[in-house]
């Protein structure tokens, strides 16, 4: 470093409606992932500031929860207004701290923008039950309530879509809303909840606080938060959700993957290994319903392998920001070195490597790491045990679709499948047996749209319900029963205007 180089910039946090440095004194730093350089330093924030947000949060909460609905709602439709006329430069922040390449970024957003759409519709989705005459002069009727301030932890991997995930429920609903960003790509945030306070949502309703795992502690010890969605790694979902039901709070924490994709003999093979190419190696294979391991049963095998490794050479890595590549960097260069180890062990192991991503070599000082086929993986070899969360894909030969059924029903995640076939007996059964929370059938990364919920099975999910959609409304909200003999006839007025929201 030269005298004349730019200092790094600082990342602050977003608490009662305007920028807020961090007075911790403690600070990580941000990478350009496809230059490896230092571009910001993001404040961490200590558990005192987690207090002081939490206090703002709850006094801005009570405010909220009186906002009607229409309101609410507008403020929603507003707010996807602003972030589809901005989705070019938030999808420059994700490359430029992510490193995803520009359209998989502007696909993460469009994602996301599917929550907001749904959250539009939140005067209809917190419409409660009501039976007249429940008994003699007595209705019934249900109604759902904010439950106050609320907490989202989230991963480094899709920085705008994961929280968007959980924001627009949770402020639809009538929650404040603090979320804690991934320390590595934390800018997402931010340029969000300015869109957010432009499209009328109330100072404090909507915190950004940055932060590793002190903030995450404080979060989770905090008497104030009522709830915390989480999305990460399993072990940290599985903390997560230990301490934070110990202290009394609702929690969902979804974590880690390894997906399975079960091609049949049958299936049209080109159509699975675009499939597979597509879904193993996007976003450098950093996504959480990403395909790691192809099963190819029987005699498609040869086949599917040799299909797959053709299409490799001409996939484009570089950086994101370059329209022409198709995969950008790893989040970090550790990250680079592990899933690099992988390939190692894999090889020393027994595996066949078909394509080894390490050979490619690229300029500069970014994470790059290009892809890699691994052929007759085995069950006991450290690269199908573990999530890898990189560009490797494993193809394990298995002789039937009981064999591949049992690897996917004994593996400790069930998060995403997929059966590729053309048997739509062999799809329907598979769908029956199958231990995982999300299923595709032909398609290979079958993330929900935002009017169903998003959810894996088994260590991909702590937690009774699922992220977003209606299960996303349940979390956010408390049901209360009513049971009344009563009426009231002193609100009774004569008013011939036409009736309004108010
Ligand atoms: P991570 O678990 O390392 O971090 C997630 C969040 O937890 C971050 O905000 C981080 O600051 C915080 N955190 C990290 N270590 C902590 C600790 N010791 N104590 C408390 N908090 C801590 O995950 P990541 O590397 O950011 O993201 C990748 C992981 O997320 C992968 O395992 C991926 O499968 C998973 N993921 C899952 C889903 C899903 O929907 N199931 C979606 C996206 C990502």
């Amino acid at each position: 470093m030269t005298d004349t180089a730019i200092e790094p910039a600082t990342i602050s946090h977003w608490i009662n409606g305007v920028s807020t440095p961090g007075t911790s004194g403690r600070s990580a730093k941000v990478y350009n992932p496809a230059t490896g350089q230092v571009q910001a330093l993001v404040d961490l924030a200590s558990a005192e500031e987690i207090g002081a947000a939490v206090e703002q949060a709850t006094a801005a909460a009570k405010k909220w929860r009186l906002v009607p609905l229409s309101r609410r709602a507008e403020i929603m439709f507003r707010f996807r207004a602003l972030i589809d006329g901005q989705r070019d430069d938030l999808a420059r922040i994700l490359t430029r701290e992510h490193g995803k390449v520009h359209g998989d970024a502007l696909g993460e957003i469009a994602r996301g923008i599917e929550n907001v759409d749904f959250a539009c519709g939140i005067p209809n989705l917190l419409k409660g039950g009501y039976s007249e005459g429940a008994s003699t002069g007595v209705d019934v009727y249900s109604i759902q309530q904010p439950l106050g301030v609320v907490a989202g932890i989230t991963p480094f991997n899709f920085p705008a879509m994961v929280p968007l995930w959980m924001i627009a429920n949770a402020l639809a609903c009538g929650n404040a809303f603090i979320l804690k960003p991934s320390e590595k790509d934390p800018s997402a945030s931010v340029f969000m909840a300015e869109l957010l306070k432009q499209a009328g949502v109330p100072d404090g309703v909507f915190t950004v606080i940055h932060g590793d795992k002190v903030a995450v502690d404080a979060i989770l010890e905090h008497p104030g938060i009522a709830a915390v969605s989480f999305v990460g790694s399993t072990p940290i979902a599985r903390y997560i959700y230990q301490k934070g039901t110990e202290n009394g709070k609702r929690v969902q924490a979804l974590g880690g993957a390894k997906n399975h994709m079960l091609v049949l003999p049958d299936a049209d093979v080109n159509m699975a290994a675009d499939a597979a190419v597509s879904a193993a190696y996007g976003s450098a294979g950093e996504r959480c319903m990403a395909i790691s391991v192809v099963l190819a049963v029987g005699e498609v095998g040869d086949e599917l392998v040799q299909a797959i490794a053709s299409r490799l050479p001409a996939l484009k890595v570089g950086p994101g920001s370059d329209p022409q590549n198709e995969m950008g960097p790893l989040i970090s260069r550790e990250h680079c070195d592990k899933v690099a180890g992988y390939i190692a062990s894999a090889e020393a192991q027994g595996a066949t490597v078909v394509v080894d991503g390490r050979q490619q070599s690229f300029e500069g000082d970014g994470f790059f790491l290009g892809v890699s086929l691994l052929d007759h993986v085995k069950e006991d070899m450290d690269a199908y045990k573990d999530e890898i969360f990189g560009p490797v894909l494993c193809v394990v030969r298995v002789p039937s679709y009981e064999e591949g059924l049992r690897l996917i029903n004994e593996n400790e995640y069930g998060n995403g499948t997929a059966i590729f076939t053309r048997d739509g007996g062999a799809a329907r059964q598979f769908q029956f047996e199958c231990q995982v929370g999300m299923v595709g059938v032909n398609v290979p990364i079958p993330v929900p749209v935002a009017y169903y919920s998003f959810g894996g099975w088994k260590a991909s999910l702590f937690g009774d319900t699922h992220m977003y959609g209606p299960d996303g409304i349940k979390f956010y909200t408390r049901s209360k029963v009513i049971t009344s003999r009563w009426p009231d006839p002193s609100s009774s007025r004569v008013d011939l205007g036409f009736p309004q929201n108010k």
